[in-house]
This record gives structure tokens, sequence and C-alpha cells, in this order.
């Protein structure tokens, strides 16, 4: 692989530039432990070039100005680059986040089509962006136009680098903002091959920027920087927050996808077969670092003992190795400590008393990478740690319940509410149940699904607003009213 374009410096006001410090960070092979690349580490200088060129982007550029049906254009290009180069954006993405490679084929994928989409409501907002609506008054007519918000900032994790990159650049894109991308320092590699497919659609200069750092030097300097109109955030509670209070200093439009531990209720006349399947996807898909993993699993009385029989059976089967492995289902976790994080979560389960049905350790095959088995919790009380926490690993805690109003208020009772599955045969109190759940994205007789047309987001502490559809546009768009006087007389007020 050649790596020296990804020392070669930021992607700012249209081109590459040298990095302002001499500062790097080592990007790690979470299968090998080795390092692939040391990276450039933004700073505050290089955050203020990014926004600054965003600004004038913004402020005087033509990319606001362009009809939607030009910036689509743009769009689809870059979809196409991305679906022209799925292979390598597959593998640079096993590389850097150990996923297996038919996951990260399927999220380049993802990310291809994210831009397709945002292209057509890119198209759509020439007709719909403007409307009437109705005043009482007749000497006035008002109409209400959606505008770009501004400048973006766009901060993201690293559990689906380049999908996570696509569900604030394409929607922030077509709504005609201008944007700073902050990729993980973790998994940035990605985020840079996405400057360069930019660079190649021929965007404006200074529409799209791309700085890579760490958190608290580029993500804090991009949070705090006033030419900043509006910050989209996904990550997790503690820097949500952290840019909640921020942001809050200079009243700055944010929205906030955040973690969860969401839970699926499997009622007795479930089908056994069926159970299993998904929530091994459920949990074990991405090793379990995902938002709206369903970690938290409520079983009706009857069938726990066989299910729990078939869980632990399959969970046995899975292959775990190199991504880039024919057949490997689950890779290695992200990096060494997030790997540290999960077996640390396993250890207090232990002492809170819960007991492990399979899983919970380094497989005995494999003593390089950030690997574990794919974990089964059972017996833990419902104010454990390991019950309410987010782990963001392939761990997986079982409990029981005994009727539905029961299942509800366990499922509810959390800090989170990003996302909750049901699962039964009886479609009345499938929908029951759904309409119960305290979540934003609810699941019947499946898990994980996700579409680029329905609402991404979460309740209580699991985010603000919402990503994807229509939702993701609007984030990045302004609502003005433009109220005309159409009267002959003037208004009538001091002047009789
Ligand atoms: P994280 O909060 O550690 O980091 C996320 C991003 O924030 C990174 O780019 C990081 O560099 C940056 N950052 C860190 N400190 C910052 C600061 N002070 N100011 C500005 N930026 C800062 O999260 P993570 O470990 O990368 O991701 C895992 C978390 O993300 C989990 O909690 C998971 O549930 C959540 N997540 C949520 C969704 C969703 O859609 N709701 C999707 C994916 C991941």
């Amino acid at each position: 692989m050649n790596n020296s374009r990804f020392c070669r410096g930021q992607y700012i006001g249209g081109q590459w530039r040298s990095p302002a410090g001499s500062e790097t960070f080592a990007v790690v092979n979470p299968a090998t432990e080795e390092v692939i690349v040391n990276v450039p580490a933004g700073n505050r200088d290089d955050i203020e070039a990014a926004v600054s060129a965003a600004r004038q982007a913004f402020d005087s550029g033509p990319w606001p100005r362009m009809s939607g049906a030009q910036r689509g254009v743009c769009l689809r290009k870059i979809a196409e680059i991305i679906s022209r180069r799925q292979d390598e954006l597959a593998e640079l993405e096993v590389l850097d986040n150990g996923k297996p490679l038919p996951e990260a084929q399927w999220d380049i994928e993802d990310a291809a089509g994210t831009f397709e989409y945002y292209a057509e409501l890119s198209e759509e907002l020439d007709s719909s962006s403007e409307r009437a609506v109705a005043v009482p008054e007749p000497r006035f007519s008002t109409t209400v136009r959606k505008e770009p918000i501004g400048v973006a900032g766009a901060i993201i994790p690293w559990n689906y680098p380049m999908l996570m990159a696509s569900w604030k650049v394409a929607p922030a894109l077509a709504a005609g903002c201008s944007l700073v991308l902050k990729p993980s320092e973790i998994t940035p590699l990605t985020a840079m091959a996405l400057a360069e497919i930019v660079d190649e659609a021929g965007l404006p200069p200074g529409v799209f920027n791309m700085v890579t750092g760490l958190g608290k030097d580029a993500g804090q300097a991009l949070t705090e920087h006033p030419g900043v109109d509006k910050l989209a955030f996904t990550g997790s509670v503690p820097t949500g927050s952290k840019i909640m209070a921020v942001a809050a200093r200079d009243i700055k439009n944010i929205s906030l996808e955040l973690g969860g531990k969401s839970p699926f209720v499997i009622f007795a006349d479930s089908d056994i077969e069926q159970a299993v399947e998904w929530i091994m996807f459920g949990i074990f898909w991405n090793q379990g670092q995902v938002c709206s993993a369903t970690s938290r699993v409520l079983v009706e009385e009857s069938l726990y003992p066989k299910l729990m029989e078939r869980l632990v059976e399959e969970a046995e089967k899975i292959s775990i190795g190199e991504g880039n492995q024919e057949g490997v289902l689950l890779g290695p976790l992200v990096n060494a400590d997030q790997y540290s994080k999960v077996l640390a979560a396993i250890e207090r389960g232990l002492e809170e008393g819960a007991k492990i049905a399979t899983g919970g350790r380094r497989p005995a095959d494999l003593d390089k990478g950030y690997y574990l088995e794919p974990t089964v919790f059972t017996d833990m009380t419902e104010d454990s740690w390991i019950w309410r926490e987010e782990i963001f690993g392939p761990v997986v805690c079982v409990k029981t319940f005994s009727n539905e109003e029961e299942a509800i208020r366990l499922a509810n009772d959390s800090r989170f509410g990003l996302a909750a599955a049901v699962m039964s045969k009886d479609e009345q109190r499938c929908e029951r149940v759904a309409r119960a759940f305290r979540a934003g994205i609810v699941w019947v007789n499946c898990s994980q699904p996700t579409f680029v047309e329905a609402p991404w987001g979460g309740y209580k502490q699991s985010g603000i607003g919402r990503e994807l559809g229509q939702w993701g546009l609007n984030n990045y768009l302004e609502t003005k009213q433009i109220t005309r006087f159409n009267g002959s007389e003037p208004w009538a007020w001091y002047i009789k």
C-alpha cells in the first residue's frame, strides 16, 4: 500500500497542505497491532485554516448559490467514485478498523448510496425549499425558505469511519453548506481517501475540508471555533456532553448521535432460530461496536433455557480472525484501549456476580491482535453496571421477564434510548410494545436493518436530532420567513 498519501497533510481549501505542526499520531492495524502509518496531528492552526477556507467558500463561493440540481451532479460524482474505488476503500477500512471484509464492502456501498440519496434530495430542494404559508392578514403575504445553515463542523467516531462521514458530509453538501470533517484519530484513513474523492469530483475549493487530529486538540478547536455555525457529532455521551457545553457558549446549532444500551424483547412464541440469528446480528456485527447494538436481550421465561442453549451453540461457532480472511465473521476490536475497556467490563460483570454462558476471553489460537470471543452474560441484576452501561464490544447480557408489562419496564429502564427491538408472532403485541418503547429506532421481528430514507437518532441521553432521510438534510438547513406588506395604505399605527 502506498502510505505516503496519508502523510501529506490536511485537505484544506481544495488542496493538500502541509500540517501546521510536526506532531503525528500512529494508526494501528488492530489485527496485528502493527503501525500502518503516522498521520499528521492537526492542531488549532490547521482548524483555523480549514474553517476560514470553509467560511470563504460559504460566504462568497458558488456552492450555496448553485441550484440543488447542480450540487446533485457533484454528489452523484462522489457516489460514482466511491463505487469505483469500493474494493480499495473496503480493504482500507479492514486494515484501519479491523472489521470483516464483507461488512466493510457493505459500508462502502452504503456510503455511495448515501451520496446518491442526498443527490436526489438536493435536486428536490429546487422545488421544495420555498413555499407560501397562509397568514390571516390579507395585506401581507409570507413565504418560508429553507437555506443552508452555513459552515458545519463534523466530528465522527471510528466504528463505521466511511459511513459515518457520509451520513454527515452528504446531507451537508446537499443543503449547500461547506464543512470541516474531523475523523476519529483511531481510523482516519478512509476520511483521507474521501478528501481525494471530493477533490476528483471537482467541488469548489473550501467546500469540503478534512483535518486529521486528536479529539482534545483538533476536535476541541473545531467545536470552539466561532466561524462554525453547526456542529454535527457522533460519538460517546461524555464527549457529546462536552461538545454541547462548548456549543452553548455561542449558541451553535448542534446535533448529537450518542451511545446506547438497546433492548431486544423476545416473547415465547418466537421462532428460536430466527431469534438467535437476530440476537447475534444485533450484537456481534462489527464486533458489537455498534451504537444501536441490541446488547440487552430480554427473553420470556419459558423460552429462556432452549434459547440460551442455541445461542451459546451458535456463538461458539463464529469464526474469529483477521477481517480480510475468507469466512471470518468477527474481527479484532478497534484498538488496545477499546480492548482493555471491554475486558475490564467483563471483569466488572463477574465481580458483580453475573455469569458467563460463553466467551469472555481471548481466543486460544490468536495471541496477537485485539481479539475477544463472542461473550454471553446471564444472571446480572437490574442495577448492575454491566446491564446498564454501554460496553461497545461483542458482549450481550441476557435476562428473563415474565410478562409484557415487565418486559417494557425493563426495556425502558435506561438512561439511553437509541434503539429497541421486539420479537413475537403476535403482531398486535409487537405493535403495542413498539409504541411503548422509549427509543428513536424500533425494530419488529429483526434487529439493526438501517435505511438511508428513515430517521436515525435517539431519545434521552442517546442524542439530539436525527440523521438520515429528510431529517438528516434538515440538520443543515435554516428556516427563514419572508413577510411582505402588499397594502397601498400605510400600516396605520402611528400615522392616522
Ligand atoms: P468518542 O466520543 O471518543 O470520539 C468521537 C469523536 O470525537 C472522535 O473523532 C474524537 O476525536 C472526537 N473528540 C474526542 N474528544 C473531543 C473533544 N473534547 N472535542 C471535540 N471532539 C472530540 O467516541 P468513539 O469512541 O469514537 O465512538 C464510540 C461511541 O460513539 C459510542 O458511545 C457509540 O455508541 C457512539 N456512536 C453513536 C452512533 C449513533 O449514531 N448514535 C454511531 C456510532 C457511534
